[in-house]
C-alpha cells in the first residue's frame, strides 16, 4: 500500500479543500468541493485526473461543486447513505463501518452526527488522514446545527478513538479563534498555552494551522476532553456526567 499523496486547497473566506492521490492506482479525490475552478486548477498544476468527489456533509461550502465537477470531469461522487437526499449527484453511499477502497488504500466510514444530522468522516488509516469535515476542528467542532451534545460528544469519542497520530484534516481555518475560546474553559493547560501562542505566530503570517493531530487535539481541544476533571472544574461542573459538560462548553463557545 502507498499513501495518499494530499494537498490542501484554501478557498472561500476559510474553507480547506484536500486533494489527494492514490499513486499506484491514480485515483484522485476532492474533499467537499466548495468551489470547481480552484480544484481543477490545482489538478492541472499537479497534472491529476480528478476520479471522485469524497463529501462529508450537505451543506454548500462542502457540495457547492459537486454537479459542475461531475459534469466536466466524470468523476464519482461519494457521500452518507442516510443523506443521499441532499448530497447533489451521489454515486456511492457509504455508512458507519463500511470500507471505501480507493486504490489501495481504504477509508474506514463514521457516522459522526451533530452539525448535521447525516455528517459523515473518513479514516485513511494506513495514511495517518482523518477526513472530518465540519465535525472536530482544530481546538473546536461544528456548531450543533442538526444534532445534540449528547451526539456530538459520541460521534468526538469515535476520533478519540484512533491514533495520537492521526492527522486532522478539517474544512475551515478557524484555529485562532478557538484557541482565544479553549484558553477560558481550560487556562491551566500547559500544553494549550503553549499551542495557543504558536497558533499566533503561525496566523501573523497566514500560515495554515491545519491538519493537526489527534494527539495534540486529544491534549488540548476543550470539545474533546469534556470529562476533564481540570475542565469540569474550570465550569463549575466538577464530577457531571460528559454531555453535561459538552454541552455548557458548546453553549459558551456559541456565546463567545
Ligand atoms: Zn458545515
Ligand atoms: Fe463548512
Amino acid at each position: 500500500m502507498s499513501k495518499l499523496e494530499i494537498h490542501q486547497i484554501p478557498v472561500l473566506n476559510d474553507n480547506y479543500l484536500y486533494l489527494f492521490k492514490e499513486p499506484e492506482s491514480g485515483l484522485v479525490g476532492i474533499v467537499d468541493p466548495a468551489v470547481a475552478g480552484p480544484v481543477l486548477d490545482k489538478c492541472r498544476e499537479l497534472g491529476w485526473t480528478l476520479t471522485h468527489i469524497i463529501n462529508t456533509h450537505h451543506h454548500g461550502d462542502h457540495t457547492g461543486a459537486n454537479l459542475e465537477l461531475k459534469e466536466k470531469t466524470g468523476c464519482t461522487i461519494v457521500g452518507a447513505d442516510i443523506d443521499a437526499a441532499r448530497i447533489p449527484g451521489i454515486d456511492i453511499r457509504v455508512k458507519e463501518g463500511d470500507i471505501f477502497e480507493f486504490g489501495t488504500e481504504k477509508a474506514r466510514v463514521f457516522e459522526v452526527p451533530g452539525h448535521t444530522s447525516g455528517h459523515i468522516a473518513y479514516w485513511f488509516e494506513n495514511s495517518d488522514a482523518l477526513f472530518c469535515g465540519d465535525t472536530l476542528f482544530a481546538l473546536g467542532c461544528g456548531r450543533l446545527f442538526e444534532g445534540t451534545p449528547a451526539q456530538m460528544w459520541a460521534s468526538l469519542g469515535k476520533f478519540r478513538n484512533l491514533p495520537d497520530e492521526t492527522k486532522v484534516y478539517c474544512a475551515h481555518e478557524y484555529t485562532e479563534a478557538n484557541a482565544r475560546f479553549a484558553v477560558t474553559v481550560d487556562p491551566k493547560n500547559k500544553a494549550l498555552q503553549d499551542r495557543y501562542q504558536e497558533i499566533r505566530k503561525f496566523r501573523a503570517e497566514n500560515i495554515s494551522t491545519v491538519p493537526s493531530t489527534l494527539g495534540l487535539e486529544k491534549s488540548t481541544n476543550p470539545f474533546l476532553r469534556a470529562d476533564d476533571p481540570a475542565v469540569q472544574a474550570e465550569i463549575g461542573l466538577a464530577g457531571s456526567d460528559p454531555v453535561t459538560a459538552f454541552a455548557e462548553i458548546r453553549s459558551r463557545k456559541d456565546n463567545f
